[in-house]
């Protein structure tokens, strides 16, 4: 399993071992049958398969304790989450001041055109 800086975790392929720790789920966009480890309940993956984002189902009844994650582990990826909430953030702020520079320009076309109009 391999993991790469953004904390995306590929699935297991073919003929790996299934473990009961293991969560075992169908892809819904191809439909292959998944295997990921257990800590990767909740995580956004690529599928082996069709490469789309699936969410990882988190079993029924699972405990944090059953992440197997120490808490070293779990504030890290507490941090990694908190800085992906801020970029995106400051994404949809810099996205809204586009918005507003757009809808600016629009504003000067419209009465460009008005002009134009009025002077036939
Ligand atoms: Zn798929």
């Amino acid at each position: 399993m391999a993991e790469d800086e953004t904390g995306e975790i590929d699935a297991l392929s073919d003929g790996a071992e299934i473990r009961d720790t293991d969560i075992v789920f169908d892809c819904p966009h191809c439909g292959r049958s998944l295997v990921i480890a257990y800590r990767s309940a909740g995580l956004q993956i690529h599928c082996s398969q069709c490469s789309k984002d699936v969410l990882v189902p988190i079993p029924d009844g699972m405990q944090l304790t059953d992440l197997d994650l120490d808490s070293g582990e779990i504030l890290k990826q507490l941090f990694a989450t908190r800085r992906n909430y801020q970029k995106a953030e400051m994404r949809i702020q810099s996205l809204k001041e586009k918005l507003t520079q757009m809808q600016e320009t629009f504003g000067v076309l419209q009465e460009v055109v008005a002009e134009g109009l009025a002077e036939e």
